[in-house]
Parts: C-alpha cells; sequence; structure tokens
C-alpha cells in the first residue's frame, strides 16, 4: 500500500537545547519543509519520564516547552504550512501509546539501549515511563502514519523499534485491516532520516560522549541561547589532541575530539568534512578553533537573537501550539478511528 509521504519529529522540552539536537534534528526539520508535510512536536510527555529534578517541574516544564518551539520557529519552521504542536494537547498519542504496549514485546523494549543508558545502575528506580519511552515513540509517529522520520544518530534504535511495532499490527490484523479497505498494511514502515556530517555531536569535554542536555558540565555541549563570549570560551576550551588536522578524512580516525569539531563545522557550513579538512589540512587548533568560533557564532547568534524576541511574547507562542494542537489532533483522531475498528474496539 503506498503511503502518503509525511515528516515527523520531536524534541523533549528538558532544557539547554544544544548544537546536537540543532544540526543533528532541527536543521533537517527545515530543510524538509521544501518537499514534505511536517509535523513538528514538542514532546513534553517525554520529558517528564526522568525523575522532577531533572526535567525541573512545572514552570520549568512551560518555559522549556515555548523555548523549544521559540527554536523550531527561530530556526526557519513554518508553523502555518507545517504543524508544530505539544504533545500532551493531542491525547491521541498516549492512547495509541496504550495499544501499542499490547502490541510492543517486554523482549523488545530490553534491548534499547537509551533506557539502559538513562536509567543507569539504579534500574529499580527508574520511571515506567522511561522504559516505555520508545513505545510512546512508535505512537508519536504512526499516529499521524509518517512515513520518514528525521533525527540524530541515537534514536537509531528507536525507528527500528517503531518499524516493529507497525510490522506487528499489520500482520496481527491482517485480515481486519483488508476488511476495513486498508490494503496489506494500516501502519507505514517508517523510515528514518539520518544524514550529513553531524548526525551525533560529541561533548565538548569527551570524544566518546554524546552531547547532552542532561550532561552536567555545561562545557560539553554549546547551548542554542549561549552568547558569543560563551560560545567562544567553551571552544576555546574543547577537548583536542596535539597533532595538527589531517588533510584526508581517515587521519580523523581514532581522533574522536578532532572529528567531531570537523563535523560541527561541516555541518555549519553545510559542505562535508573532506571539503573542511582541504582548507584546514595542516592546520593547528590555535587556527581552527577561532574559525569554528567565528562560523558558530554567525549561524546561532541569530537564532539566538529571534528565540529571545519570540519568548517575550508567550501569548503567541501558546497561540502557534494551540493551532497546531488543532490540526494535529485531526489528523491523529483520523487514524485512531481506523485503529479501533481494526483492532474491535466498538466506538459509538
Ligand atoms: P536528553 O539528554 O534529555 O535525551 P537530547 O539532547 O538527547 O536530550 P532529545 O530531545 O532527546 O535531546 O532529542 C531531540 C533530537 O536531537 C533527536 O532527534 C536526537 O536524535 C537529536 N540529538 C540529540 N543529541 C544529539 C547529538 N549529540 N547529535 C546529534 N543529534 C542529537
Ligand atoms: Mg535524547
Amino acid at each position: 500500500m503506498a503511503f502518503k509521504q509525511r515528516v515527523f519529529s520531536g524534541v523533549q522540552p528538558t532544557g539547554n537545547l544544544h548544537l546536537g539536537n540543532y544540526l543533528g534534528a532541527i536543521v533537517k526539520f527545515v530543510e524538509l519543509q521544501r518537499h514534505y508535510d511536517c509535523i513538528y512536536c514538542v514532546v513534553d510527555l517525554h520529558a517528564i519520564t526522568v525523575p522532577i529534578n531533572v526535567w525541573g517541574g512545572p514552570a520549568t516544564l512551560r518555559q522549556n516547552t515555548r523555548e523549544v518551539t521559540a527554536a523550531f520557529i527561530a530556526s526557519g519552521i513554518d508553523p502555518k504550512k507545517h504543524i508544530v504542536f505539544n504533545q500532551s494537547q493531542v491525547a491521541e498519542h498516549a492512547e495509541l501509546a496504550w495499544l501499542f504496549n499490547c502490541v510492543a514485546r517486554l523482549g523488545w523494549l530490553n534491548r534499547m539501549t537509551q533506557f539502559k543508558e538513562k536509567a543507569g545502575k539504579d534500574r529499580e528506580n527508574a520511571s515506567i515511563g522511561l522504559y516505555d519511552y520508545p513505545v510512546l515513540m512508535a505512537a508519536d509517529i504512526l499516529v499521524h502514519r509518517a512515513t520518514h522520520v528525521p533525527v540524530g544518530d541515537d534514536q537509531k534504535q528507536h525507528l527500528e523499534l517503531c518499524r516493529d511495532i507497525a510490522q506487528k499490527f499489520n500482520n496481527d490484523f491482517a485480515e481486519s485491516i483488508r476488511e476495513h479497505g486498508h490494503g496489506d498494511g494500516f501502519f507505514p514502515l517508517t523510515e528514518p532520516i539520518i544524514q550529513g556530517p553531524a548526525t551525533r555531536v560529541m561533548s565538548l569535554r569527551d570524544g566518546t560522549k554524546k552531547m547532552s542536555k542532561s550532561d552536567a558540565s555545561d562545557y560539553s555541549r554549546v547551548n542554542l541561547t549561549d552568547d558569543a563570549d560563551t560560545i567562544a570560551q567553551k571552544i576555546r576550551k574543547a577537548k583536542t589532541d596535539p597533532d595538527p588536522l589531517p588533510s584526508e578524512e581517515a587521519g580523523l580516525a581514532n581522533r574522536a575530539e578532532a572529528d567531531n569539531l570537523v563535523g560541527i563545522y561541516a555541518a555549519l557550513a553545510e559542505t562535508s568534512k573532506a571539503d573542511v579538512l582541504k582548507q584546514y589540512g595542516g592546520a593547528q587548533f590555535s587556527t581552527f578553533k577561532p574559525a569554528l568560533v567565528e562560523l558558530s557564532v554567525a549561524k546561532l547568534g541569530p537564532i539566538a537573537a529571534e528565540m529571545k524576541r519570540l519568548l517575550q511574547d508567550v501569548a503567541y507562542i501558546d497561540s502557534i501550539l494551540a493551532n497546531g494542537s488543532t490540526r494535529a489532533r485531526a489528523s491523529a483522531a483520523e487514524t485512531m478511528k481506523s485503529v479501533k475498528d481494526i483492532i474491535g474496539l466498538v466506538q459509538s
């Protein structure tokens, strides 16, 4: 069955939006608007899966939800042509997650590495929501029957789970799906879009760890709201090795920190690592880092300024979310109606 091409993706309102979120996800969101119908979601129900002292409590959640929305708009997402909303305003996301809880298998979730990393050693004390996170994520995507999902490399495994859930639903209910006129599959097998030189931006302090909102050290990441001086300081202090940059990409192997900074430069300059090394091969970090600072400030400065401007008008941000939620609800309700018919849940 041919599915209407549609893009869905989400960002958690967990604070500290960073360069990894921007290059791994938001930049792609902006590009994809040219060729697809897109739905971009502030996934607030995901944010509360970590302990309350980590997500920050009600006032922080509200603030962060508006901040992610502002980042979307400031980066160039058009909320009129496309849909921008926050997840909790469309109850169908959580409703489909329940139905998917009955499709997904424990063994599948037990393999998820993000849960293992985030739960850490004290797994017994992790929330059930954190464990179930990938099922809700599959529901987010499939409640809109999205065919493409731009994400960072860290989300690859969750996208595979999403396909597994779609496939099992399509198999388990094959007969009913056909009877209800949906051909040989109701849910699409969604494709991840993970491309470019910055699909996994690493911590500036440790080239083996991904840049993350939740890293305790603010020096591990460049935040979208950092001013020019802070960006300069963080990049200047970024961990590197003593060697000059290589002229070929192969020379970045086993040099995680160098590889990371070259990847960031390439993504910001909208070029490839090979091209960056053509220009900077043989250069010391004392030359390359200031160039990276200049480029970062040039690209991120206007976004930070626009975010700040937008955040002064909370009513405007909330109106975008309200409008997006109404439109997202229409798309989600249509899916839920069919899903209930397919499963045999009586609707009056
Ligand atoms: P948290 O640590 O709370 O999970 P996060 O930084 O991973 O926060 P998310 O909201 O979970 O942010 O992810 C939003 C998007 O950003 C996802 O598509 C994710 O794959 C992408 N992303 C997150 N970190 C990176 C990174 N370091 N490099 C590239 N993409 C990233
Ligand atoms: Mg994450």
